[in-house]
C-alpha cells in the first residue's frame, strides 16, 4: 500500500496510464511481436510446449510484479518495456499455432479472431443489458441466427445465446430442461416426495453433464448412463428400453443428453434415431455438439449430425471447431419460447419496464452471467472478413487429417488404432514388438509414460485417455496447419519417446 498525500499526482499518473499515444506506440510493438511469434511458431522453430515445472513459472511471473515502471515515464520507454513483457509472455506460452500441437480440443485459432476480441477487451463492451454492449449484442444475435439456421431451423422460430464455454452452456440448457420438465422447481426446488427425477446421458458424455445434475440439485447419483454400441455411440435400443422402464416406474425424467460428438474418441450418436425414441417417450432431448456442431457447415460431414434439428436444446462451442479464441459457446432452443424458462427471476435495476421490447436484447435475462464479455466478436469478425467458406474449409481439412492419421496407424506394424475415426479425434496405442509381453495394465502405463516424455521434450503435444480403463494416446488435429508429413514425424517421435521410456524402466 502506498501513502497518497497528493491526489493531483495520483491523477497525473492515471492520465499518463490512459495516454492514447502510449496505446499507439505499444500497440504497434504488440502487433510486431505477435506476427514474429506466428512466423516462428508456425514454422516449428522451437518447442511446442515450453515445459517448465509450475513453481518456476510462478516465480518468474511474480518477479515481474516488482519490476514495474511509473505510468508517467516517457511513452517510448514504457512501450519498449511493454513489448519486453509481451515477448516473455509469448516465450512462455504453449504454442498452439505450432503444427505439432495436436492435443486437446482447443484450436490454433484464426489469428485475426484474437484481434477482433481485443477490440471488445479494450472498449470493454460487456453486456447484460443492450445499452452496455449495443454492438456486441447485435453481433451475438446475428451469430445465433446464422448458426441456428445452419442447424436446420427456420428463421424466427428458435432462440439462442452465447455463454462462457460449453460447460456453462450444458448447465444452462439442462437448467432450462429441468424447469420445463419439473414445473415449480425453480421456485420450490426439487420436490422431496415421490420418485426423484433422473437425467439420462450418453455413457461417454463430458463430465460437465453429470456435474450439471449435481448443480441442478438432481444429484449425480440420479444420472443414468445409457449404453453404447461397438463404436461408442449411444445405442437407441438401449435408450428405448431404459426410457420404457423409467416411464413404467413413473420416474420423472429431466432430459436425455446425446453427443455430437463425445469426447473420448469423437463418436457421433445417431441423433435421428435417438430423437425418434425421445419423441415417442416425450422427453427433452439435449445434444452436446460442443465439438461436432461445426459439421453443420460441411457438405462432406453434415451427415454426422443428421437429426440435430430435432433436439430441444443444443450446445455448440465456437472456440473448438470454429477456430476462434475462447471463450465463445452457443446454446440453442428449437422452440424459441424456452429461452425465458431458464431464469425466472426479476432484476428490476437491470431491465427497464419503460422499454419492455428491449428485454429480448438484454442477454442477462437468459445467461448465467450478468457481466459477460463480448464473446462473439472473434467469430463474427472472422466470418465477416473471410466468409463462411473458411469454416467449411477448416472442418473439411482437419476431419480429413483424422482419416489420414488412421491410415498411417493401420499401415504401421508398431501402432494399434483403437477406432475408425469419425472426425479429427484419433485414439491409438503404441505397441512395438518389445511391448508384446506387457500386461494390459503395463501397456497402458507405457502409453502415459511415453506421452509425458514426448510433451516435455517439446517435440509434439498430444494427450492421453483411458479406453476400457487402459491408457491410450489421443490426438485432436485442431491446428489446420498440421500436414500429413507432421503426422509421419509424430509416429517417429513416439517411437523415440517409447525407446527412452523403455531404457529408463529396464
Ligand atoms: C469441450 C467439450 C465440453 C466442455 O466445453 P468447454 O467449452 O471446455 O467448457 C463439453 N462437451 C463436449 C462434448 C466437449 O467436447
Amino acid at each position: 500500500m502506498f501513502p497518497t498525500p497528493d491526489l493531483n499526482a495520483a491523477r497525473q499518473r492515471i492520465e499518463a496510464a490512459y495516454r492514447p499515444e502510449l496505446v499507439r506506440d505499444a500497440g504497434h510493438r504488440l502487433i510486431d511481436a505477435m506476427a514474429d511469434y506466428l512466423v516462428r511458431v508456425q514454422a516449428c522453430e522451437g518447442v511446442v510446449l515450453p515445459w517448465r515445472a509450475p513453481p518456476d513459472n510462478v516465480r518468474e511471473a511474480a518477479g515481474f510484479l516488482d519490476k514495474s515502471k511509473s505510468p508517467d515515464a516517457p511513452c517510448g520507454e514504457l512501450a519498449e518495456y511493454f513489448s519486453q513483457i509481451v515477448r516473455t509472455m509469448l516465450q512462455r506460452c504453449h504454442n498452439l499455432h505450432d503444427p505439432r500441437y495436436i492435443g486437446h480440443q482447443v484450436p490454433a485459432p484464426v489469428p485475426l479472431g484474437g484481434l477482433f476480441d481485443a477490440v471488445g477487451s479494450l472498449t470493454n463492451q460487456v453486456m447484460a443489458i443492450y445499452d452496455m454492449g449495443p454492438w456486441s449484442t447485435a453481433v451475438e444475435c446475428a451469430m445465433v441466427d446464422a448458426l441456428g439456421q445452419r442447424i436446420g431451423w427456420p428463421a424466427g422460430q428458435f432462440s439462442g445465446l452465447v455463454t462462457h464455454g460449453g460447460s456453462i452452456a450444458n448447465l444452462t440448457a439442462l437448467l432450462t430442461a429441468r424447469n420445463v420438465q419439473l414445473p415449480g422447481a425453480w421456485e420450490a426446488g426439487i420436490p422431496s416426495g415421490g420418485r426423484p427425477p433422473v437425467m439420462l446421458v450418453q455413457a461417454d458424455a463430458h463430465y460437465s453433464v453429470s456435474r450439471s445434475a449435481g448443480v441442478l440439485g438432481l444429484g449425480t447419483n440420479q444420472v443414468v448412463r445409457v449404453g453404447l454400441d461397438a463404436r461408442r455411440r449411444m445405442d437407441p435400443q438401449q435408450l428405448d428400453d431404459c426410457l420404457r422402464r423409467l416411464r413404467a416406474d413413473n420416474q420423472p425424467i429431466v432430459a436425455v443428453t446425446a453427443c455430437a460428438c463425445a469426447t473420448p474418441i469423437g463418436a457421433f450418436d445417431p441423433l435421428d434415431q435417438i430423437a425418434e425414441v425421445c419423441r415417442r417417450h416425450e422427453v427433452w432431448l439435449h445434444v452436446d455438439a460442443a465439438h461436432g456442431g461445426s459439421a453443420c457447415l460441411s457438405a462432406r460431414h453434415r451427415h454426422l449430425v443428421r437429426g440435430l434439428d430435432q433436439a430441444d436444446s443444443v450446445i455448440w462451442d465456437a472456440h473448438k471447431m470454429l477456430f476462434v479464441p475462447g471463450l465463445c459457446a452457443f446454446v440453442f432452443y428449437r422452440e424459441g419460447r424456452h429461452r425465458f424458462e431458464t431464469f425466472r427471476q426479476e432484476a428490476p435495476y437491470l431491465f427497464d419496464p419503460a422499454a419492455p421490447g428491449l428485454a429480448e436484447y438484454d442477454s442477462g435475462l437468459r445467461t448465467l452471467e450478468c457481466t459477460k464479455r463480448a464473446a462473439a466478436f472473434g467469430l463474427w469478425g472472422v466470418w465477416s472478413l473471410f466468409g463462411e467458406r473458411l469454416f467449411t474449409d477448416l472442418v473439411d481439412v482437419t476431419f480429413e487429417l483424422g482419416q489420414v492419421l488412421y491410415g498411417k496407424l493401420q499401415a504401421a506394424p508398431d501402432f494399434t488404432p483403437l477406432h475408425d475415426p469419425q472426425c479429427n479425434i484419433v485414439v491409438f496405442r503404441y505397441t512395438p514388438e518389445y511391448a508384446q509381453g506387457f500386461s494390459a495394465e503395463r501397456l497402458g502405463q507405457f502409453q502415459l509414460a511415453l506421452r509425458r516424455h514426448l510433451i516435455e521434450s517439446g517435440q509434439f503435444y498430444i494427450v492421453s485417455t483411458n479406453i476400457d480403463r487402459i491408457g491410450a494416446l489421443r490426438v485432436t488435429i485442431i491446428n489446420p496447419l498440421t500436414t500429413p508429413d507432421h503426422l509421419d514425424q509424430l509416429l517417429d517421435a513416439i517411437r523415440r519417446s517409447g525407446e527412452k521410456v523403455r531404457e529408463a524402466t529396464d
